[in-house]
C-alpha cells in the first residue's frame, strides 16, 4: 500500500486555538491526520499533492461537544420551563415512557445532523436508550462517545449488576471513531455504590465518566440540608436517603470516590465554599450548558469561582427538551448558539476563553488532548470552516458570532461537509 494522500487546505484566516490566528493560511491532510500547520506561502512550497482553496472562510478545529443527548431532539419545545426541576423528571420520565425504540432512534439521528451541520465534530452524548448502539453510529460521521445511562432507584436493581450489564454492552461494541463509557446519572438518582463502582472500573479500562451534578438548588437542599421537594419526593420512591445531609452535591460525589481526571461533571450550578478548589484537586471537568441553565432559571453559574480554582470547563448543549421554545426559530443543536448564551450572561470572558471552552478544554475533558479540538500536527484530521471576511483580529469573535451551518466539515480527512 502506498502513503496516503495529501491535500493542502488554504484559507484567509486559519485558527489552531493553541497558537494565534495566521492570516493567509494553510494546514496539510495526509490520510486521518493533519500534518502541518502554517502559513500558504510556506506550506505551499513545502507541498506536493492536491490543493484547495477554501477562500474566505476561517479554517478551525470541528467544535467538541462535552454534554448532549441526541435520544431527546424530538421533545424539543415539548415541555414548557417548568415550575420545579422535580416536576420536569417528571415531565419527560412520563414522555419516554411512551416512546419506542424507533422513535429515539429517529430522535438521535436528527439531532447528529444538526450537530454536524452546526460544527460539533465529536460529542460526549448520554444514552438514554443504550440498544440504538452501534446502529446509530453508522448514521453519521460524527466522532460520538456514547456515554450510557444508569440509574438506580425505580428499578431497585442492585449496582453490581447494573454496571455489569453496561460494561457487557460496551465490551460488544466495535472499536472504530466512535467509543463508549460510562454515565451514572446523578448523585440523587443513583445510590454511592453505584458511583463508586463506575469509577474503580472506569479508572481500570480508561473509560469516561459522566454524571449531572449540583444541577438544582432542591438537589443542593436534599444532600445539604436532607429536606425540600427532591428529598420529599425521592422518600416517597423509596429511595434510601441516609447518605443526605450535611454534605453539598459535590461534596458527595467527592466521598464515593468517583472523581478523577476521566470525568465529567456535567452542571455544577450549586456550590458550597471548597467545593471548586475539590474540583480542580480530582482534575475533575466541569460542563456548563447555557441554554438549559436559562431554562431552569438556576442561580448564576459559577464560572469565576471555577475558572480561578483551576477546574477545567467546557460547553455542551444538552437536549433540545430543556431549550425554551423560540416563536420564530425552529430549535437547533448548536454550539454557536451555547457560546453566545455564555457570552450574553458572562461579558467579561474573552472570546477566545469562550472558545477553548469548545475546543481544547473540551477535548481535554474527553481524555483526548492533542487529538481534537485544535488544529496541530499529528491531531485528527477534524476541521470546519465558516464564511469570514474581516480582519484577523476580529476571526475569534466573528466565530462566535457565525449564524447557520458551516460553510464545510472535514471529519478524520473526509468531507462531512463538502466545501461550495
Ligand atoms: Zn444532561
Amino acid at each position: 500500500m502506498g502513503a496516503p494522500a495529501s491535500l493542502l487546505l488554504r484559507a484567509r484566516v486559519v485558527l489552531p486555538i493553541r497558537r494565534p490566528p495566521i492570516e493567509n493560511g494553510a494546514v496539510v491532510i495526509t490520510g486521518r491526520q493533519i500534518a502541518a500547520v502554517g502559513s500558504w506561502a510556506s506550506l505551499r512550497r513545502r507541498h506536493s499533492g492536491r490543493t484547495l482553496d477554501l477562500g474566505a472562510v476561517i479554517l478551525l478545529p470541528g467544535l467538541v461537544n462535552a454534554h448532549c443527548h441526541l435520544d431527546y431532539t424530538r421533545m424539543a419545545g415539548m415541555f414548557p420551563p417548568p415550575r420545579s426541576f422535580c416536576d420536569w423528571i417528571k415531565s419527560i420520565t412520563t414522555e419516554k415512557s411512551l416512546w419506542s425504540d424507533a422513535d429515539f432512534a429517529a430522535s438521535w439521528r436528527d439531532g447528529a445532523a444538526m450537530l454536524l451541520r452546526s460544527g460539533t465534530t465529536t460529542v460526549a452524548d448520554i444514552e438514554a436508550v443504550p440498544q440504538l448502539l452501534p446502529q446509530v453510529w453508522k448514521h453519521t460521521p460524527l466522532r460520538v462517545i456514547s456515554l450510557l445511562e444508569m440509574t438506580g432507584i425505580r428499578s431497585r436493581r442492585d449496582p453490581d449488576h447494573i454496571l455489569a450489564e453496561a460494561a457487557v454492552k460496551i465490551e460488544s461494541l466495535p472499536r472504530g471513531r466512535c467509543r463508549a463509557g460510562l454515565s451514572p446519572h446523578a448523585p440523587y438518582s443513583t445510590l454511592p455504590r453505584l458511583m463508586n463502582r463506575c469509577g474503580v472500573l472506569a479508572r481500570r479500562r480508561r473509560w469516561l465518566v459522566a454524571t449531572h451534578v449540583a444541577e438544582s438548588a432542591t438537589e443542593f437542599e436534599m444532600f445539604r440540608h436532607a429536606r425540600g421537594e427532591m428529598f420529599d419526593w425521592l422518600r416517597r420512591n423509596e429511595r434510601d436517603l441516609s447518605d443526605c445531609g450535611g454534605v453539598s452535591p459535590v461534596q458527595h460525589l467527592a466521598g464515593t470516590g468517583l472523581l478523577g481526571p476521566n470525568v465529567i461533571a456535567t452542571h455544577v450550578n450549586y456550590l458550597s465554599p471548597g467545593d471548586a478548589s475539590l474540583l480542580a484537586r480530582k482534575r475533575t471537568n466541569v460542563v456548563h450548558c447555557p441554554r438549559s441553565h436559562d431554562y431552569f432559571r438556576h442561580r448564576e453559574f459559577p464560572y469565576r469561582t471555577l475558572a480561578r480554582a483551576g477546574v477545567n470547563l467546557c460547553l455542551g448543549t444538552d437536549s433540545l427538551a430543556t431549550v425554551r421554545k423560540h416563536p420564530q426559530r425552529d430549535l437547533e443543536l448548536s454550539l454557536f448558539h451555547e457560546m453566545r448564551a455564555f457570552a450574553m450572561k458572562h461579558s467579561r470572558v474573552r472570546p477566545n476563553h469562550i472558545l477553548a471552552m469548545t475546543t481544547v478544554n473540551a477535548a481535554r475533558a474527553l481524555g483526548l488532548r492533542g487529538q481534537i479540538g485544535e488544529l496541530v500536527k499529528n491531531a485528527c484530521a477534524d476541521l470546519i470552516a465558516l464564511p469570514f471576511s474581516g480582519p484577523l483580529r476580529e476571526a475569534c469573535g466573528a466565530v462566535l458570532e457565525h449564524r447557520g451551518n458551516v460553510a464545510a466539515s472535514m471529519i478524520e480527512g473526509q468531507w462531512a461537509i463538502q466545501p461550495k
